[in-house]
This record gives C-alpha cells, structure tokens and sequence, in this order.
C-alpha cells in the first residue's frame, strides 16, 4: 500500500514535526489546524527547521524547498478527503480527539488509516468511535519529531493486521524505527516516563533542590541527555498533566497523581517552552 498523501491535524509541537518529516520523505501533506494563526507558527516552524537541516549538512537546498512545497495548509477537516493516512495531533484531551475521529472517519477516504500521536489514550476507545476500528492505529512520534528516532506504534484492540503493517512500513520510509506496543495507558513511554517527571516536581515543591540542581542530577548521575524538568518544559506542561491525569484515572492507582505543583503552573499560564516559561525560563529562546 502507497500512501501517497497524508493529512496531520493540529500544526502545534508535534503536528508541524510529523509534517516536516512526511514532506522531507516526499509526500504531499495537508496540515489542518482550526485555531487562528496556528498554521502560520507551524508552517514558519516547519521552515526553520528545515533549514536548520540544511545549514547543517543533513539536507539540500532543493530538499529544503522541495518540502516545504508540498505542506498545504488548511482550515477545515473536510480537507482530510484525498489522504491515506491522517495523523491526529490536537491537545491530549480524550473527549476532543474523540469528536475529530467522528468527523475524520466521515471525511476521510473509506481505506484510510487513521492515526493519533496520543501519548496516553486508548486507541481502542479512540477507535470505537469511527465505523473503521481496524484501520485506526496510535502512531506516537517523540519530540522533536525531525530528530528522535522512535515512532511507538500502539495497536488497539481491533487494529488489524495491514493497518499495523502499513504503519510500521511508513514510520521506517521516514527514517523512524518503530516499535510495536499493546494499547495500555501511557503505553510504554508515557508509563514509566510521566511518573518519573511527576517525582521530579514533587522533589521541587518539597524543597528537596531547586529545578538545575534536580536535572543536574539526572543529566549527569544517569546520564539522561536532559533533566526530568527541562523535558517536562519541552513536552508542554499541559500536556503532562493531561498524561498523568490519564494514567491517575484509567490505572486507578494513587502513585499515578498528579503534583499540586503541576497544576499549579498549569494554571498559571506557565506550560515550559512553548509559553516563554515553565520550570526554567526561555525568555527569548523558543
Ligand atoms: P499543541 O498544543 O502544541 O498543539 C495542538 C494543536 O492542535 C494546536 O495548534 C491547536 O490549535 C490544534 N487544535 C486544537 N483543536 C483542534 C481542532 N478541533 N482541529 C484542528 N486543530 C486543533 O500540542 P502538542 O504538544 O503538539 O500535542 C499534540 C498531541 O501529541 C497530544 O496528544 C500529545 O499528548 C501528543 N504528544 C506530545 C508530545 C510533546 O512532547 N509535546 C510528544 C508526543 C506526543
């Protein structure tokens, strides 16, 4: 199976990287988003970081251009209409993703696969939304997406045999290595990640050391290329709480709580690089 177009909704953090990567392998992409002005950030994130890659040797000029060409931006999800695949990548909150794979299975082609980079929900539940729960997969990339290598592929409980086989094929025509897991909260990644970001902000609140010094610790005492609270900055602290939150409610077990502190700076307005500051600041660096 070809697929020779795909459709990603949502251009945020992860949305812009797995158009970035589908273009750079030479698919067409229509990148959907519904919040004004996002695919202007996407598509110009898109930019610069193609061009990163090519003033850094990993790509020419007229790769650079090539890819950038073949990103459509678009406002309606009706415009899904020609992909084979479409990946998801709105906010991880279950009750959204479930109405766009309402309206993703209405608009997509009958064979499409569909596809969330969820970090936590279920794919089965996800999936039991759409007319085609064989066809619906969890394609989880890690960010960001035009550097890390592992695509986390989750089946759901009704995923067939082609779909799975189809995604893994892809991911490695991107350059990915996919790894096949079952669909349970947090799924591998996000199960032993997100518990071990929460222990780090508990660590903060308490008092145990300030932000540097607690990823100090675990950038040189583990070797972790970042700290817990630095990664946390870089995924979105949004996002994290909603992974806990996931994890807290569908696994019932209190060691999956979320820190008060978490919640606090998420209601603040501080959710890490992509609003200027989270546990550490960016002012002026994005
Ligand atoms: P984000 O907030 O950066 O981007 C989400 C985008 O979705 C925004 O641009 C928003 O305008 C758009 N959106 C919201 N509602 C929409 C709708 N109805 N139709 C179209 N677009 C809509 O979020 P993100 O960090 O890119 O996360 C997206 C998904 O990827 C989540 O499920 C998250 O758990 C997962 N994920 C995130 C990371 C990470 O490090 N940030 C890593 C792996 C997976």
């Amino acid at each position: 199976m070809t697929i020779e177009q795909v459709a990603v909704v949502g251009a945020g953090t992860m949305g812009n990287g797995i158009a970035h990567v589908c273009a750079l392998a030479g698919m067409e992409v229509v990148l959907v988003d519904s919040a004004p002005g996002a695919l202007d950030r996407g598509v110009a994130t898109i930019a610069r970081n193609l061009e990163r890659q090519r003033s850094k040797g990993r790509i020419s000029a007229v790769e650079r251009d090539g890819a950038l060409g073949r990103v459509e931006p678009a406002t309606g999800l009706e415009r899904v209409s020609r992909a084979g695949l479409v990946v998801e990548a709105v906010p991880e909150i279950a009750g959204l993703k479930y109405e766009i794979f309402e309206q993703l299975d209405r608009f997509a082609p009958p064979g499409a696969i569909l596809a969330s980079n969820t970090s936590s929900i279920s794919i089965t539940a996800i999936a039991a939304r759409t007319g085609r729960p064989g066809k619906v997969i969890g394609m989880h990339f890690m960010n960001p997406v035009p550097v890390m290598k592992l695509v986390e592929v989750i089946r759901g409980l009704r995923t067939d045999d082609a779909t799975t086989e189809a995604v893994m094929t892809l991911s490695r025509a991107l350059g990915k290595v996919p790894v096949e897991v079952r669909d349970f909260p947090g799924f591998v990644s996000n199960r032993i990640l997100a518990p071990m970001i929460n222990e780090a902000v508990f660590a903060l609140m308490e008092g145990v050391a300030e932000a540097e010094a607690i990823d100090t610790v675990m950038k040189l005492g583990m070797n972790h290329p970042m700290g817990p609270l630095a990664l946390a900055d870089l995924i979105g602290l949004d996002t994290c709480l909603n992974i806990l939150e996931v994890l807290h409610r569908e696994l019932g077990d209190d060691r999956y709580r979320p820190c008060p502190l978490l919640r606090q700076y998420v209601a603040a307005g501080w959710l890490g690089r992509k609003t200027g500051r989270g546990f550490h600041d960016y002012d002026g660096v994005r």
